[in-house]
């Protein structure tokens, strides 16, 4: 080792002092994401509260790592004032609905897949947990919130008489004044901070 070799080490420790600092203070300042960051999905409600989730299965089959579960069911509608079950305005609605983040690759495969938007990712990246069951999400830990003017489904379809009505945002017939059949006042789920397992839609 030569005399000026430790000059030249603290020369860089000193020039080294003055650079940007590129550390995060993760968790204090949580990094943001990009707007079409792939995170945690999100199944999508109409807004009276119904899923839009028709229970298809083609996003568990547009997924590479086999991580989706799907399990459709007819919906019933009311009779004589017994209880709907009414999931969905279509024919079919998602009973079970389950994403296994042990096997997700985020790739977001699926949310292309989906016929009816259902299925978007949101920018929640904070998936750790402390069991491998808890990575298994389950239909109710997807869903999205209930927003102003939504009711947790089962029930009846307030904006409009069948799925078509619900897709173009059709009024409900025989009712023209209920504003429930307007949705141009719409506004898509947005970041679910008190959600225990996260957040909102990007659609990419
Ligand atoms: Fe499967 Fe990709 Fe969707 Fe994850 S993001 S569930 S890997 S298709
Ligand atoms: Fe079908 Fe979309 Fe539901 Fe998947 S999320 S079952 S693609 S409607």
């Amino acid at each position: 080792m030569g005399l000026l070799d430790p000059i030249a080490g603290f020369g860089v420790t000193f020039k080294t002092m003055f650079r940007k600092t590129f550390t995060q203070e993760y968790p204090l300042k949580p990094k943001v994401t990009a707007p079409r960051f792939h995170g945690r999905h999100q199944l999508n409600r109409w807004p009276d509260g119904l899923e839009k989730c028709v229970g298809c299965e083609l996003c568990a089959w547009a997924c590479p790592a086999d991580a989706i579960y799907v399990e459709g069911a007819d919906n019933v509608d009311a009779v004589d004032g017994e209880q709907s079950g009414r999931y969905s305005p279509g024919e079919r609605y998602g009973r079970v609905y389950q994403i296994n983040y042990l096997r997700c690759i985020l790739c977001g495969l699926c949310i292309e897949a989906c016929p009816t938007r259902a299925l978007t990712m949101t920018n929640e990246f904070e998936l750790a947990d402390d069991s491998r069951a808890k990575l298994i999400y389950e239909k109710q830990d997807l869903l999205g919130p209930l927003l102003p003017g939504m009711q947790e489904a089962p029930h009846e379809r307030k904006l409009g008489d069948d799925e078509q009505a619900y897709f173009l945002g059709l009024p409900a017939s025989g009712r023209p004044d209920d504003r429930a059949g307007d949705i141009s006042s719409y506004v898509p789920p947005v970041m679910n901070k008190g959600f225990k397992k996260p957040s909102e839609t990007n659609t990419s």
